[in-house]
């Protein structure tokens, strides 16, 4: 392969641009040339992209966000909307793709590979760790240490005034961040899309660990449960302690990336790179009991995540 394409798209998560910088530089290795689409699959679909350089990506390993821009874009779901990204894959003679972003994205690089036979390769970026093919995707340790280092400040306050805390995190269906940031806080209390909550319970576990002698609760709370406010409200009424919500909100996708999501990003964008230039496509990387792997995109995206409850009970078990 020759000439391959390069695409942030979703949302932006922490070492994107690490990826970024380790795809172009492994396909200019290879001889490649490489061309960053900018703003996703509108990007494509609109033709706006530019070739990189070694120096394009230079200073930008530390960097969060993604210097390709992303967006969200419906017109890829249209089949007049794939015919006018592979036109543009076609004019510009760009024989295979690199798409960095989420579950949705691998369904967009999917379509591109089955209905018109591009060959892409998808690089699992996302804060949200819902892709079960792979143990992390790239962002998650990014955006959990973020929220560790707010409910470690929260818990400050909440000890000082004896209160309780709820905390929102990011996970619309998929409850790893507030598990991962639950458990790594030592927070008493995790409500996550996959377990349905019983406020009853709740509050007997806040009333024993009270008479066990602790000064003040946290609870994580997933955003895709409810919000930290009607969460609380609903708390507040079953309880005498002061509640008080907190939003983490969209801090938790910016930032630079942790040393983990770095090394992902390495090693994802070059596995990437690796397997186009052996001709290889309609595969996603990922990283599987510490080993980088590939998989077929159709069975990868096809795959629902489980939910970790040995991890769930383990939090039950030492938080109380
Ligand atoms: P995140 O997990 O951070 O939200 P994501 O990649 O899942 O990232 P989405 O907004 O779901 O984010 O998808 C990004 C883009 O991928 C969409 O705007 C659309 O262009 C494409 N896409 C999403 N779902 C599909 C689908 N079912 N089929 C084809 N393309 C899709």
């Amino acid at each position: 392969m020759k000439r391959i394409g390069l695409l942030t798209s979703g949302g932006d998560a922490p070492g994107m641009n690490a990826a970024i910088r380790a795809v172009v530089r492994t396909g200019l290795y290879f001889g490649m040339e490489v061309y960053g689409i900018r703003r996703g699959y509108t990007g494509l679909i609109d033709d706006d992209m530019v070739p990189m350089e070694m120096r394009s990506v230079s200073d930008i390993v530390q960097r969060g966000g993604t210097m390709l821009r992303t967006a969200r874009c419906l017109e890829l779901l249209t089949k007049e909307g794939q015919r006018k990204a592979v036109e543009t894959l076609d004019r510009r003679g760009i024989e295979g793709l690199v798409v960095i972003g989420g579950d949705g994205s691998f369904r967009g690089a999917r379509d591109l590979t089955e209905g018109w036979g591009v060959p892409t390769i998808g690089i699992p970026g996302t804060i949200d760790n819902d892709l079960e093919y792979t143990d992390y995707t790239l962002g998650f340790d990014t955006a959990v240490n973020t929220c560790l280092d707010l409910i470690n400040k929260l818990r400050d306050t909440m000890t000082s005034h004896e209160r309780i805390s709820v905390v929102e995190v990011m996970g619309r269906r998929c409850g790893d961040i507030a598990l991962y940031a639950g458990i790594a806080s030592g927070a008493e209390i995790i409500v996550v899309p996959e377990i349905a909550f019983d406020i009853d319970d709740i509050v007997m576990r806040i009333n024993r660990s009270r008479a066990n002698g602790k000064h003040s609760n946290i609870i994580v709370v997933a955003e895709g449960v409810m919000s930290a406010e009607a969460f609380a409200k609903k708390l507040q009424e079953v309880t005498t302690y002061s509640v008080r919500p907190t939003t983490i909100g969209h801090v938790q996708r910016g930032g630079s990336p942790s040393m983990a999501d770095r090394m992902l990003a390495a090693q994802f964008g070059n596995k990437a790179v690796r397997l186009l230039n052996e001709g290889v496509g309609n595969r996603v990387v990922g990283i599987h009991k510490n080993e980088i792997i590939d998989m077929d995109i159709i069975e990868a995206v096809s795959m629902k995540k489980k939910f970790n409850y040995e991890l769930y009970e383990t939090l039950q078990m030492i938080s109380y």
